[in-house]
């Protein structure tokens, strides 16, 4: 489905593509790490099973990644204008990161029986202290970052579904029934609140990734459907270092380096160009978004936020333009 450069095919209103020229493609650099990612075997795609994912077959498993993955953003503290650091925190005896620890509090309510919490309308209805409740660590703390724009997704997606008579079920029956199911899926999103918002539609895709590549398979996406890229803040990161994007504005460049809130404009710039150059990797290495993603996934490892880079230990470094210094933009949003 993605035969030209950004989201267009995929939806009928597509976003106004505005590139941005603070920050290019580094076209040379493209080409390299394609070549290499190229050569590289291919590893199967994740199937988000495991102990922080409802069982296989599980009744509430729909739910819960429809309500979990809208809430799949954000997952740092500000420290006086600048990044400061990221979530971090336990639960149930396990120390996990933003997003891990997310999909785990999520899985506390189908293991304490409580999985209408993740129907629609019960986000419609959630209160602060529901979801206060939902993301207790251990030493009884609320971890994460942004609590009250996390319920106003909440409430902004149960409405939502609520007035337009949705269930998770029937966005993905009415998606599989189509001959464009990840279009159809997608399209339906666009009037959820959560998904609804994002021009890059990160989300949104996430689901769709995680609803087919569940056992279940619960969407139906098509064997020669292309996958556009899932940008989020560790790919980001991943193309500034790795050199697949320059920054060529020496005052964007300063900000990115120092970690500081950017303006919403500056943070599209980057998050636009990153979109463009992995679709191109991509399309030039010959290998699925999948075999990209686990490439990229081993470089966010080891490439973090908070402690130098372990270059050594990457599976990039032999391509790798090591421009660690760069740093993802930093800007709240509920995208990523
Ligand atoms: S860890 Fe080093 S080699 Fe790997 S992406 Fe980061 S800077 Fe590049």
């Amino acid at each position: 489905m993605i035969t030209a450069v950004g989201p267009i095919a995929l939806w009928d209103a597509a976003p106004e593509e505005i590139r941005d020229p603070r920050v290019i493609l580094n076209v040379g650099q493209i080409a390299r790490v394609a070549g290499w990612i190229g050569s590289l075997p291919d590893v199967s795609p994740f199937n988000f099973t495991g102990p922080a994912f409802p069982p296989e077959g599980h009744p509430a498993a729909l739910d819960y990644f429809f309500g979990a993955t809208l809430q799949q953003f954000g997952f740092w503290e500000e420290s006086r204008g600048r990044y400061g650091a990221p979530m971090i925190a336990q639960m149930g005896g396990v120390k996990s990161k933003g997003s891990d620890y997310l999909w785990r509090a999520y899985l506390r309510k189908l293991t304490s029986d409580q999985s209408h919490f993740y129907l629609p309308s019960s986000h419609a209805d959630m209160s602060r202290e529901d979801m206060l409740d939902l993301f207790r660590s251990d030493d009884g703390s609320d971890p994460m970052p942004v609590l009250d724009l996390r319920l106003a997704q909440a409430h902004a997606y149960g409405k939502d579904m609520v007035s337009l008579g949705l269930s998770p079920r029937s966005v993905v029956e009415r998606a599989n029934a189509s001959e464009e199911s990840l279009h159809a899926f997608l399209e339906q999103l666009d009037h959820i609140g959560g998904y609804k918002e994002d021009p890059l539609r990160k989300k949104g895709m996430l689901l769709a990734i995680i609803l087919s590549q569940r056992p279940e398979c619960f969407l139906h996406l098509h064997e020669d459907v292309s996958i556009p890229p899932i940008i989020d803040y560790y790919l980001m990161r991943s193309c500034l270092r790795i050199g697949l994007l320059d920054v060529v504005d020496a005052a964007l460049e300063e900000k990115l380096i120092g970690r500081e809130i950017l303006q919403s404009e500056e943070e599209w710039a980057v998050r636009y160009a990153a979109y463009e150059a992995i679709q191109q990797v991509v399309e030039r290495s010959g290998k699925s978004m999948g075999a990209v993603d686990w490439f990229f996934f081993n470089a966010r490892q080891r490439c973090p936020e908070m402690t130098d880079p372990e270059c050594a230990r990457c599976p990039v470094d032999p391509v790798c333009a090591h421009r660690k210094e760069l740093f993802q933009p930093v800007l709240r949003t509920t995208f990523y």
